[in-house]
């Protein structure tokens, strides 16, 4: 079973905007002391690090307490100290919000119908051309 340690912040949920507590785990350093760790604490394992650590990894994962849907996050770290978590807006998260039929440029087979997969406020969207049954993941195009 995979072992990770865990961050508990106030914080708002990236699906749903409800602001409370926020479990964050992390699959970061060393995670078998399973350590419950706050920010501005050492983190285990990364004694002398500096630097940004987030997805493609997916290192940084949380779950909301009430809409129960999830999100990647990315953890800046500072001298081997945790000092915050942000969302990653660019990583898809594994529950859906909704599933759409719609047009999708498929990297092995181009243009054809999909089924696309939304997650609310995180602009990704995660496809499976519905010929060739590729999956990927992109970025949402928005209007701006
Ligand atoms: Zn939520
Ligand atoms: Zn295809």
């Amino acid at each position: 079973m995979a072992t990770f340690n865990t961050c508990t912040i106030e914080d708002t949920c990236a699906r749903c905007g409800f602001f409370g507590d926020i479990d964050y785990d992390l699959y970061l350093g060393d995670t078998r002391p399973m350590a419950s760790v706050s920010l501005n604490d050492p983190y285990p394992g990364m004694e002398q690090e500096t630097g940004k650590f987030r997805s493609p990894s997916r290192d940084v994962y949380a779950e909301c307490p009430h809409c129960k849907k999830d999100w990647f996050a990315i953890a800046e770290v500072h001298n081997g100290r945790l000092v915050r978590i942000d969302v990653d807006r660019h990583t898809a998260p594994y529950i859906p919000e909704q599933t759409v039929t719609a047009h999708v440029t498929c990297r092995e087979c181009g243009p054809n119908l999909g089924s696309v997969v939304l997650f609310g406020n995180i602009p990704m969207r995660r496809c499976n051309c519905g010929k060739c049954d590729h999956f990927w993941e992109e970025p949402l195009a928005r209007p701006r």
